[in-house]
């Protein structure tokens, strides 16, 4: 029975995961390097909350019960002693996750789910150095954790049955949308999808074809709009096959060329415009 989940690293992703499970009923750990940094992700955590009330998606009671289960600690150790799940969510490093795996292997309990939040690693590479790979599954969630409802689940080959059970069966206690993938790819299903769709947003961008408010309105009044209710796979079924295979037929000579990254990104990143994290990103915020 999952009682007790650890939630290693409270940055963007870490934050909504651990206020997600408190907020479930879980006793939540949160593990980072220095107080200063749990102390925000807490403030972060009740902000949300508050709102959520606001809303009236939950009660006082249940933002004050939530907030009591989250016990920060800088103590890798003590955060882990008790988890039946730890879920990790440090920054995307294969060598930093593989550092922290190595801790995790030595002072979870045996039977502990090691659930990795990562966005472009596979679970084959992250499990690479593993010594209790039957222990691993990535459980990817999406920012805002706390709400968005989909989790992609990827397994190995060699994660037991039933880690991969309980962690379909968690995902749905815990009021998500469980996709298990059927093979282990690098960006699963979502980050395949929505990576293609910003590449050309921003190729759009590049060439001069709108505004960067413009392509950003298609989206939202029009493709996105619809994406709410049906998937790209729908849309195409319900447009007709024959027509999108045209559409794709005559278009592919034009993204052929942009398959990498448009150097419009670059332009911004290499400038230290990376979004609303930086202050400016495309738009000024
Ligand atoms: P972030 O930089 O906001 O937070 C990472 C946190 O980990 C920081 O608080 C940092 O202090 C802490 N940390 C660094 N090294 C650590 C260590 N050795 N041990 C413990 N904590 C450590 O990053 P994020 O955006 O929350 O991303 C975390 C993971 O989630 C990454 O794998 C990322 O790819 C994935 N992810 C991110 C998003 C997103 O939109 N930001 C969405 C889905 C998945």
């Amino acid at each position: 029975m999952i009682k007790h989940v650890a939630v290693i690293g409270s940055g963007v992703m870490g934050h909504g995961i651990a206020q997600l499970y408190a907020l479930a009923g879980f006793s939540v750990s949160l593990y980072d390097l220095q107080e200063e940094l749990l102390h925000k992700a807490k403030a972060s955590v009740e902000q949300s909350l508050d709102l959520l009330e606001k809303e009236g998606v939950i009660t006082e009671q249940d933002k004050s019960s939530a907030l009591e289960r989250i016990v920060l600690t800088t103590d890798l150790q003590q955060a882990v002693a008790e988890a039946d799940v730890i879920t990790e969510a440090v920054p995307e490093v294969i060598e930093l996750k593989w550092q922290l795996f190595a801790q995790l292997e030595q002072f979870a309990k045996p039977e502990a789910i090691i659930a990795s939040n990562t966005s472009t690693f596979s679970i084959a590479r992250l499990i690479e150095k593993a010594k209790l790979p039957h222990r691993f599954i990535i459980t990817h969630f999406f920012n805002p954790a706390q709400l968005v409802p989909l989790v992609e689940i990827v397994r190995h080959e060699q994660t037991a049955e039933e880690v991969v059970t309980a962690t379909v069966k968690l995902m749905e206690r815990i009021g998500k949308a469980p996709v298990l993938l059927k093979k282990d790819v690098p960006g699963f299903i979502a980050n395949r999808l929505q990576t293609a769709l910003m590449r050309e947003a921003f190729h759009l961008l590049e060439e001069g074809v709108a505004s960067a408010e413009d392509i950003d309105t298609v989206m939202k009044a029009g493709i996105g709009f619809r994406w709410a209710f049906v998937g790209p796979i729908e849309t195409a079924d319900f447009g007709g096959l024959d027509t999108w295979q045209r559409v794709m037929d005559n278009l592919a000579p034009e993204l052929d060329q942009s398959i990498t990254a448009p150097q419009i990104i670059s332009e911004h990143v290499n400038k230290g415009e990376l979004g609303t994290k930086s202050g400016a990103g495309i738009y000024s915020y």
